[in-house]
């Protein structure tokens, strides 16, 4: 068995919204500046998407790798449904995605030029249904954001998905979440989380931004399901960025991003006084809500979660230059990733003096962030939070009084681990 890192939720460049460099190719090549070794193929009910996919994949035993990259995928996509929940859902074949697509067709739109997810007027049980036909497999995506997610419209797995439950096996965190918070209802223990980055950009501070070790016979479908279903302990690491810097992370105002408290929220009727627009529970306080437990418990088999944050973020940071697609930003990443191979490498394993000798103040940074010395406006009502790297914990004390009205919706920060100590 080996070791892969997967991000298993992405979209392709016939999505809306989507950067037209999201093709199989550019994928597959930041994919292995990355350092992921396989990438969910998304959007697979979307016609020119499946083509896409088909020119560019070739199978060898259940296995789809790019022809020309030694980079695989996993066959599956991204449905809302009736209630506006999102999924995710895998599939072993293509055979399985033409037969996904027959039985969807019929109830509403799976693709088109410029068009979003694909909709369906079925509700989560029969959408499960359908998919386990399929043979494919599917669990809520970006589990708790407070549009088009599960927990946003209903408050338990089985409310959602009723009779098919059973079927369920895996869920995906998203952004604003991760194991800590989502153990904290009891009714997620039996599931395989997954950390995805839901990139619709190539680029390394979106691709991979956050990722699942998995340990896999081989990187295909039939593998994986077994892994979801009844062999969890092979997930051996989930690597994301910390909740904080999600965008619906803490509750705030979809306009002007004021913060409130669930309280004063629900004083003020969710319209925000400052501007008057509407004020978005976050992730945080909906966990809240629904939470079984006060502090924080696993299932035995639960993999640990490491937070980080992209290694152009930290450069941006170290350099101070005007924004991550800058030149100076841009050319310090792939001096380091050509380096040392990958940008996960650089984050997490390359000994500090190494860096030290490309770029000194990036590697201050880098220790500092491998440190713990992080700290976190969070995020909310749609705008992502932003970390602060502080170069000493006596900095960081200091920046944490400095900033204390920013940092509100902020639980107490916690140092992390290394990825040797995992
Ligand atoms: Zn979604
Ligand atoms: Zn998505
Ligand atoms: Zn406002």
């Amino acid at each position: 068995m080996k070791l892969y890192d997967c991000d298993l939720h992405i979209h392709g460049s016939y999505s809306g919204g989507v950067s037209k460099n999201m093709l199989i190719p550019e994928i597959s090549m930041q994919a292995k500046l990355k350092g992921l070794d396989i990438i969910a193929s998304g959007d697979i009910l979307n016609k020119e998407w499946l083509r896409h996919l088909k020119e560019n994949l070739c199978e060898e035993n259940g296995c789809f790798r790019d022809k020309k990259i030694d980079v695989f995928y996993i066959l599956g996509g991204e449905i809302n449904d009736v209630s506006n929940v999102h999924h995710l859902f895998f599939l072993p074949n293509f055979e399985s995605a033409e037969i996904l697509r027959k039985k969807l067709s019929s109830y509403g739109r799976l693709d088109g030029y410029g068009f979003g997810r694909p909709s369906i007027s079925l509700n989560a049980e029969k959408l499960a249904c359908i998919i386990e036909e399929a043979n494919g497999i599917i669990g809520p995506a970006h589990a708790f954001t407070p549009y088009y997610s599960m927990y946003s419209h209903f408050s338990s797995l089985q409310s959602c998905y009723g009779a098919q439950v059973k079927n369920v096996f895996f869920m995906e965190l998203g952004l604003s979440a991760d194991s800590y918070f989502a153990d904290l209802i009891s009714g997620n223990h039996g599931l395989a989380f997954i950390t995805c980055s839901d990139a619709h950009s190539p680029w390394p501070h979106r691709l991979g931004r956050e990722f699942t070790r998995i340990e896999l016979k081989k990187p295909c479908f039939e593998d994986l399901k077994k892994v979801f279903m009844e062999e969890r302990e092979r997930i051996k690491l989930n690597v994301g960025l910390d909740p904080r810097e999600g965008k619906y992370h803490c509750t705030a105002c979809n306009r002007c991003y004021s913060k409130y408290s669930i309280e004063s929220a629900k004083g003020l009727n969710w319209r925000c006084p400052r501007c008057k627009g509407t004020i978005k529970k976050g992730v945080r306080d909906r966990i809240m809500e629904l939470a079984d437990f006060k502090e924080e418990v696993h299932p035995e088999f639960r993999a640990p979660y490491l937070h980080i944050i992209p290694l152009a973020e930290i450069i941006l940071m170290a350099t101070k230059a005007k924004d991550i697609n800058s030149e100076a930003v841009q050319s310090t990443w792939h001096e380091l990733v050509s380096k040392f191979g990958s940008e996960i490498k650089v984050l997490l394993d390359v000994e500090l003096s190494e860096i030290q000798k490309i770029d000194e103040k990036v590697a201050r940074h880098i220790g500092a962030f491998r440190q713990g010395n992080v700290l976190y406006i969070s995020g909310g009502g749609g705008k992502y939070g932003e970390p602060i790297i502080c170069a000493s914990q006596e900095e960081l004390e200091l920046k944490k009084l400095e900033l204390r009205d920013v940092l509100e919706c902020n639980s107490t920060f916690k140092g992390q681990k290394t990825l040797a100590e995992f």
